[in-house]
């Protein structure tokens, strides 16, 4: 094993500005210089299985061959065109493939670059739809404790500030309407009690489906969806579903919300949507939204244009991720990976310490009474050869899909004995 720190690292790092990082104190970050399926291989010659999946995204593991020889053909023919009054295949195509998957209802995709800006470009559709139809007080978007839809002032401005990302910003926007989930009657009361009071304020309800993901993996039952789509339809307001985490197979079934038997009106979708390869994002609109925007008044169309969006590279690596969904047997994968997700974090349960263990689909989360050391679990799992970084007091597994049991039990082994020799 080569144990000296790569060139690159040593004199890159003084320019490097790294995400939700104290650069002062942190650790060099883990030099990567390779990557397989569900390994990471790092410039000292260490092979790490990733438990996360780079941020949920590599849900077929890396450099899947059907996609890297897709994005390679199109790199060839033509990588990136504005889509400012040019169109291309792949782009199009995709818009109709996601259709189809999405189902009746969700008829017309718009294409970005990050799950931020998506939530961004929904809660404009939102905000825009109302104004068009003559209500422009519709500018409220009511979201809920626990959720986290981005890092941009347009979502942070929806994400729950006791997650304790944001709080450097605290009153630098208006923040939009926060409630609690309705988990049971009184909460779905008071949600209730809150839409009555200024139902013609709010643009739409915004939530992440089955599973709030960076507010600390905490689960809801789907009828928690079905209560939201019967207050959004109740008070006249839309409802979006925002599955940047969930999409793509993430909870059991393609999209979440398919648990629930409800549609949203608007969805956002990206991490998984190209299979980890390339950033890509879409915000999908019903018919009703779409119609709410189709007039002979050019101020009715819906100002926003990222110079990327659409970028061919990255909706042929989706298409090529969503032919693996149809070739190779993703949900049975999830299924399976939730069957030992669920009995490889199971000794955790009696570990003192720790409030609380939860598996849905391939993502496993443990909770711990306390806010761990962060920095210092790293280590441990880095020594251990496991990827694995901790959020809150959340220790979290969202591997690949493709992930071998063998893989996978020595992640869930890692987990349960590093808490049991820490508490
Ligand atoms: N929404 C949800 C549910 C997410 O989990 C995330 C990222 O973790 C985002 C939005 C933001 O996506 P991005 O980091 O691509 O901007």
């Amino acid at each position: 094993m080569n144990t000296s720190l790569p060139d690159w690292l040593t004199n890159g790092h003084a320019h490097i500005w790294l995400p939700y990082t104290q650069m002062k104190t942190a650790d060099l970050p883990a030099p990567a210089t390779r990557t397989q399926g569900s390994r990471i291989e790092l410039a000292d010659g260490r092979v790490l299985i990733d438990g996360i999946a780079s941020w949920w995204t590599a849900c077929h593991g890396y450099n899947h061959p059907h996609i890297a020889q897709a994005v390679q053909a199109q790199l060839a023919r033509m990588p990136h065109i504005m889509f400012g009054g040019l169109a291309h295949e792949p782009a199009l195509t995709l818009a109709r493939r996601l259709c189809t998957l999405l189902g009746p209802g969700l008829d017309r995709v718009f294409f970005t670059e990050s799950g931020s800006v998506s939530v961004e470009v929904a809660m404009k559709m939102a905000m825009q739809y109302w104004s068009n139809q003559g209500e422009p007080q519709r500018r409220r978007i009511l979201a809920f404790r626990g959720g986290y839809h981005g890092d941009t002032f347009g979502t942070m401005a929806v994400c729950d500030p006791d997650i304790g990302m944001h709080a450097a910003f605290d009153g630098a926007g208006a923040r939009h309407e926060l409630c609690e989930l309705p988990t049971d009657e009184a909460r779905a009361d008071a949600l209730e009690a809150r839409l009555h009071a200024q139902a013609d304020r709010i643009a739409a309800i915004l939530v992440e489906p089955l599973v709030q993901g960076a507010g600390g993996m905490r689960m809801h039952a789907p009828a928690v969806l079905a209560r939201l789509r019967e207050m959004a339809d109740r008070h006249g307001t839309l409802l979006i579903f925002d599955e940047i985490f969930t999409g793509f197979g993430r909870t059991g079934s393609m999209f979440a919300f398919e648990q629930a038997g409800v549609r949203p009106d608007i969805i956002t979708l990206s991490k998984a949507l190209t299979g980890g390869t390339l950033p890509l994002a879409a915000t999908v609109a019903s018919r009703r939204v779409f119609e709410g925007f189709w007039s002979d008044d050019p101020a009715h169309a819906l100002m926003h244009g990222p110079t990327y969006m659409g970028n061919a590279l990255a909706c042929a690596a989706a298409l090529a991720s969503l032919d693996l969904f149809e070739t190779e047997p993703r949900l049975a994968q999830v299924r399976a990976i939730e069957v030992l997700l669920r009995e490889g974090l199971a000794p955790c349960k009696t570990l003192p310490g720790v409030r609380d263990v939860r598996v849905m689909g391939a993502i496993g989360a443990v909770e711990l009474e306390r806010r761990p050391d962060h920095a210092a679990l790293r280590r441990t799992f880095l020594e251990a050869g496991a990827w694995i970084r901790p959020f809150g007091h959340i220790i979290y597994l969202t591997p690949a899909f493709v992930m071998p049991p063998e893989d996978l039990r020595r992640l869930t082994g890692t987990i349960c004995s590093v808490l049991a020799a820490s508490t």
